[in-house]
């Protein structure tokens, strides 16, 4: 993780400035405003590289089962950004307006996206949950965009032997169930 923070962070930052902290690494945070407050705490995350693809998940479900694997009995939840840095994904972005008529099946709702093939780099803001606390959540999801105005609702890459991936995670303290539906179904979750 330092090498790789060292590295963004000596590029072009719109502020312009940076400081060392006690381990000599460089923080910084932006406000809004464009304003610059150095960060008073060391961040831990989680780095994940990833290149050449040989399994049929995708890297946030493969992230997602290894944690349910080695730790059955818990539900922990990752939040992060990564990049896939060379080769191209398949994703999914809705229509203008929403579907006239009900959407009852997962073959209803993949009717009704429009699907694509698009080229990195692409930058992916991903939440995954290993196991379901009973919650009824949906345990992935993954949206990308991107500075040549590709992006959508990531499923997988679509190169997998040039495929490369960097990104960071933060483990989450807590989950919040908001609005948990009376009725519920497993349509669109994917
Ligand atoms: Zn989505």
């Amino acid at each position: 993780m330092q090498d790789a923070e060292r590295r963004e962070l000596q590029g072009d930052h719109p502020a312009g400035a940076r400081r060392k902290d006690a381990d000599h690494r460089e923080l910084w945070e932006v406000h809004p405003a464009g304003s610059v407050k150095w960060c008073p705490t060391v961040l831990e995350v989680i780095e994940v590289r990833a290149k050449k693809r040989t399994g049929s998940h995708s890297l946030v479900t493969a992230l997602r089962t290894t944690l349910e694997g080695h730790y059955p009995d818990k539900s922990l939840a990752l939040g992060g950004t990564f990049i896939i840095q060379k080769g191209k994904a398949k994703i999914h972005i809705m229509p203008r307006e929403f579907s006239v008529c009900p959407l009852n099946t997962n073959d209803d709702v993949n009717n009704w996206l429009k699907h694509f093939e698009v080229s990195a780099p692409l930058i992916c803001q991903s939440v995954l949950v290993s196991r379901d606390p009973g919650l009824d959540l949906r345990v992935e999801h993954t949206h990308c965009f991107s500075h040549h105005g590709e992006g959508g609702h990531y499923y997988i890459d679509t190169t997998p032997d040039s495929v490369e991936y960097l990104g960071y995670f933060v483990p989450a303290e807590f989950v919040y169930r908001i609005d948990r539906p009376k009725e519920t179904h497993k349509v669109g979750r994917d």
